[in-house]
């Protein structure tokens, strides 16, 4: 259905030319719920962003069924961009003092139904609230209006751009779930870093990496269970190893426990032994100053005492 072909981006950096995408070709089909993972920054936002027409490649070509979308017109590009594509963004991109209906009609180009408006609504449990304004909404349900705003013209492909990124792991369940249910007759790509989600709702898992794709195996619950089980026995038969070293060595072990700790005790008795010094060489200045009990500012006197006046600049002790 949708083809990526030798697909290369790079962007150019103060003269300095940084490879994105390195010569990337993918097919996806329909009804595919496909995960792409990568870190921050390999390429993700841009391969979806080039999926989606929003950004040119440098070269390649996305297919479309036979028709190449980055040679369409700007008419057919705009067209392919808001009925083809359905975009869902991380941090929702609605506008916050509008309702929810309104924030969903903005992005419809078709001609008013609200019967089927208020059926995909309720299909994502937003019915009762269509009339509040989005700020008042928790996050799980701003990116349902999200997910209905992508979805009310009906497009082939659902583009999602960490969809669960800003959601606590109840909502993220939530949204996944009608992300799968959007699936069943839609491509669905969801970016993410999430590998549980992946392992759990994807059909296939891409990572991008170095800016080349590949494929990840999709684990179940039992193989995540014995990688976790595996990954705690290597760091055990470490500690064992660890252990069974310093019995081994035994009498090194003592001996250099023996010097550091006496290396940590003789540090603390000399900065003990300076703050000590410190502290009563202190005393015996202000000792000695109290003696003087004259102090001179901004070439003035100050009276400090009784028995001391100033004038012009003389000091008269009585
Ligand atoms: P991801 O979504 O995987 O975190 P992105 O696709 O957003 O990564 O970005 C990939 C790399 O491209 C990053 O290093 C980013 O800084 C860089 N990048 C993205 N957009 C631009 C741009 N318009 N100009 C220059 N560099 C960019
Ligand atoms: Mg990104």
């Amino acid at each position: 259905m949708l083809k990526l072909k030798n697909i290369c981006k790079s962007y150019n950096v103060f003269k300095n030319k940084s490879i994105i995408l390195d010569n990337i070709t993918l097919d996806f089909n329909k009804n595919e719920l496909v995960f792409i993972l990568g870190a921050s920054g390999s390429g993700k936002s841009t391969l979806l962003n080039i999926i989606s027409g929003n950004i040119k490649c440098d070269s390649g070509e996305i297919m479309l069924d036979d028709v190449c979308v980055n040679k369409l017109s700007d008419k057919k590009m705009n067209n392919y961009r808001s009925n083809v594509i359905g975009n869902i963004f991380q941090d929702y991109n609605l506008i916050e003092y509008m309702s929810v209906i309104d924030n969903i009609m903005l992005a419809f180009n078709g001609y008013s139904n609200s019967k089927k408006i208020d059926d995909l609504l309720k299909k994502l449990g937003l019915y009762e609230k269509k009339k509040m304004i989005v700020s008042r909404l928790s996050g799980g349900e701003k990116q349902r209006v999200a997910i209905a705003r992508a979805l009310i013209n009906d497009p082939d492909i659902i583009l999602a751009d960490e969809p669960t990124g800003a959601l606590d792991s109840k909502n993220s369940i939530q949204v996944m779930e009608i992300l799968k249910e959007i699936a069943k007759n839609k491509l669905v790509i969801v970016v993410s870093h999430d590998i549980n989600l992946a392992n759990k709702y994807a059909s296939r898992i891409i990572n991008i990496k170095d800016g080349k794709c590949e494929y990840l195996p999709i684990l179940d619950d039992k193989s995540i269970l014995s990688k976790q089980k595996k990954r705690k026995n290597k760091y055990m038969s470490v500690l064992n190893l660890a252990i069974k070293n310093l019995w081994l060595k035994k009498t090194r072990t003592l001996f250099t426990s023996l010097a550091i700790s006496l290396g940590i005790i003789s540090m603390f008795i000399v900065s003990n032994l300076y703050y000590n010094f410190s502290d009563e060489i202190k005393k015996l200045e202000n000792d000695v100053v109290s003696v003087f009990p004259i102090a001179i500012s901004n070439g003035e006197f100050e009276l400090l005492d009784n028995n001391i006046k100033s004038s012009n600049n003389k000091i008269i002790i009585k």
